[in-house]
């Protein structure tokens, strides 16, 4: 009787109109109904010194389907296959769309470890509000993602310079062309054996074009949130950089031209400020800037050693570069999982070629943190900020 009642229960939890906020989550998929498909031909691993970012895909990938009229589905593991999808899903049409970013260390215990992953979940579930998709639990998400990975194992390079980069991917495949929110959606995740950011250890700058004609993201809009929409208009901005001679983007914003973001990384800048203190300056998260794993763990990292002041404060292009002349400015740098850390060189504005220093042996703060966040995920030092899947 009570299972049935929990039953009853259940479905009405499914069929209720999703707005009401807190039931949304009481109708999430659950790890423990994981259906596990295993692919009959495993495809040969590539040689980690020859990785391309995300061009090699696992055996397997993991599935969630949604519907308005029956909630969430079992998730499932299955072969690694193409998605089959009607013509008007509004992912395709509307950019229903939003991603997650994460990495797999195969560390020097052959143990294989995650990163904060919890963190990522956290934003792709912020972003799975704001994009009107369904709710889930986080952790159940996590445990799912977890066994992929596990299922998927000997996908993790063995090499401490490569790793297994995990695309979550969320769409909506609402098959009809109404602007509204979707009445079907689907979870999917797929990992690609990634290699090292920076070739053979060099921990080379980029240089940076910083251009006020360009905009990534604006208060009230929506580049806090990892949606696919937000990255696809910057390849024409990132082309123009390349054209001017530059590697990146510096995303300058409003009149004042703060200073952003660089490309798809968080921005540091690590100086001498007004009052003669060392002081590890980032923008805050006001709307505007991309809430990073990496941004968090540097922060807190920086934090915790206690040795130099740490800020969350915009900071505009004229105070950057009357900073710089005043040879104030030790470090600026990016940070995300991609690479890390990013050293920047140089950064072009106004048709000015503006020099940044950078620290290219050990004792720069830059390579302080990288060495640092490394060490945690390949298990060279413990943390609990990298649990293990296997
Ligand atoms: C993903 C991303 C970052 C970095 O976030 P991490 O969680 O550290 O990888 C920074 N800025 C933008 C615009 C991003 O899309």
């Amino acid at each position: 009787m009570a299972a049935l009642r929990t039953a009853l229960h259940g479905r009405l939890l499914q069929t209720l109109p999703f707005s009401v906020g807190s039931l949304r989550l009481a109708s999430s998929f659950k790890a423990s109904d994981l259906v596990i498909e295993r692919s009959t031909e495993n495809k040969p691993k590539p040689d980690p010194s020859s990785l391309l970012f995300g061009k090699q895909f696992s055996d397997h990938m993991l599935t969630v389907c949604w519907s308005e009229k029956s909630g969430w589905e079992a998730p499932h593991i299955k072969p690694f296959q193409n998605l089959s999808l009607h013509p008007a899903s509004s992912a395709l049409h509307y950019s229903i769309e939003l991603f997650e970013g994460m990495k797999a260390f195969r560390g020097v215990d052959n143990h294989v470890r995650l990163f904060r992953p919890m963190l990522n979940m956290e934003r792709m579930h912020r972003s799975a509000d704001r994009s009107c998709l369904p709710l889930f639990d986080k952790s159940e998400l996590l445990q799912c993602i977890r066994k992929l990975v596990e299922v998927d194992q000997e996908w993790v390079p063995y090499s401490q310079d490569a790793s297994l980069y995990i695309r979550p991917t969320f769409i909506g495949t609402e098959p009809s062309l109404g602007v509204a929110r979707p009445g079907k959606a689907l979870i999917f995740v797929i990992v690609s054996p990634v290699g090292p950011y920076f070739s053979t250890g060099s921990f080379s700058p980029v240089s940076l074009l910083a251009d006020p004609a360009f905009v990534r993201s604006w208060q009230g809009g929506v580049g806090a949130y990892k949606m696919g929409g937000n990255y696809g208009p910057t390849i024409a901005v990132q082309n123009e950089a390349v054209k001017r001679g530059c590697q990146q983007v510096l995303w300058l914003y409003g009149k004042e031209e703060e200073i952003t973001e660089v490309g798809t990384m968080n921005l540091f800048i690590y100086w001498t400020n007004e009052d003669g203190e060392k002081e590890l300056v980032t923008p805050p998260l006001d709307g505007i800037i991309l809430p990073g794993v990496t941004r968090q763990s540097l922060l807190d990292l920086a934090r915790d050693w206690g040795e130099f002041r740490v800020t969350e404060r915009t900071m505009t292009m004229s105070e950057l570069l009357s900073a710089l002349g005043a040879g104030r400015v030790l470090e600026v740098f990016g940070a995300g999982t991609a690479c890390v850390v990013c050293p920047v060189g140089s950064l072009l504005y106004q048709e000015e070629t503006f020099q940044i220093p950078t620290v290219q042996n050990d004792g720069g703060l830059a390579r302080r943190f990288h060495t640092e966040l490394t060490d945690i995920q390949y298990g060279r030092k413990a943390s609990d900020w990298a649990p293990m899947v296997v």
